[in-house]
């Protein structure tokens, strides 16, 4: 991983690291995993086409549980192939991240402005939850330990489902928000998926609230869709193809 970050780094190019929370049930806590989008080509490829073409972001010694392995997996099946990710834990970048503010936008926010103001860097974070229309929005930025410590993705459907007992409002959406810091200038991208929640839980793929979740023109649950099919309509998926186009551009 170090190689890729060398070599943009030498060539005077872009270097952008990307947050994620690390989702091990074995930590039982809030941890990170970081990684960074190294964006160099050469000179050839830029008149060939104008399109990142040698960017990456390096799939290196991620050490993720199933259920992060599904989030990285969902933003690598994303952006270009030529883009790889890179745990910052590769280059030895080891920080815990708070994440104390009151909207989704507010923790994507605050996590690029960490790295950026402690280490100087161009940085993207992303931050998610559920919102729900009956609820008033939530659980929103609270969606990961909306039944409490330790999270606990069962719990928090079992919460929700109880808080929704009776409700015929069953609309909600998921949001995405990634907040962006490059070049001195901070971007955001959002990202939402309509849906509804169901009262049972359907299907075994994803994580958190999926098995409750079916989007708008849709008969199945995200739980049953494949992580190409969520991909393709997900928050995430709309949030992270905002800002991988938004990257071309930069590059272009
Ligand atoms: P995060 O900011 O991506 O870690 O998301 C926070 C929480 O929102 C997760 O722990 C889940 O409970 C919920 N959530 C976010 N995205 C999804 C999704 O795609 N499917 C199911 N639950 C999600």
């Amino acid at each position: 991983a170090e190689k890729f970050v060398k070599n943009a780094i030498e060539r005077n190019l872009p270097v952008i690291y990307l947050m994620l929370r690390h989702r091990d049930k074995e930590f039982k806590d809030l941890n990170w995993h970081w990684f960074c989008i190294t964006g160099y080509k050469t000179e050839k490829e830029e008149v060939q086409q104008r399109q990142i073409k040698n960017s990456c972001i390096h799939t290196a010694s991620i050490q993720a549980n199933e259920i992060n392995k599904n989030k990285i997996k969902e933003i690598q099946a994303l952006v270009p192939s030529t883009f790889q990710i890179v745990s910052l834990e590769d280059i030895s970048c080891f920080e815990d991240i708070p994440e104390t503010a009151d909207t989704i936008e507010g923790n994507a926010i605050l996590k690029a402005n960490y790295v950026t103001e402690k280490f100087g860097l161009n940085c993207f974070a992303d931050d998610s939850g559920l919102e729900v229309d009956a609820l008033d929005g939530a659980p929103g930025v609270y969606s990961a330990r909306y039944a409490g410590e330790p999270k606990d993705d069962e719990k928090n459907i079992d919460k929700l489902l109880l808080n929704l007992t009776n409700k015929t409002n069953r609309k909600a959406n998921f949001k995405t928000v990634i907040a962006l810091n490059y070049e001195g200038k901070q971007f955001l991208f959002t990202g939402i998926i309509n849906g509804k929640i169901i009262t049972e839980k359907i299907g075994t793929n994803g994580f958190g609230y999926d098995p409750i979740f079916i989007a708008d023109n849709y008969e199945k649950t995200f739980a049953e869709l494949t992580l190409q099919e969520k991909s393709t309509i997900s928050h995430r998926g709309k949030a992270v193809k905002q800002l991988i186009k938004f990257l071309e551009e930069k590059n272009d």
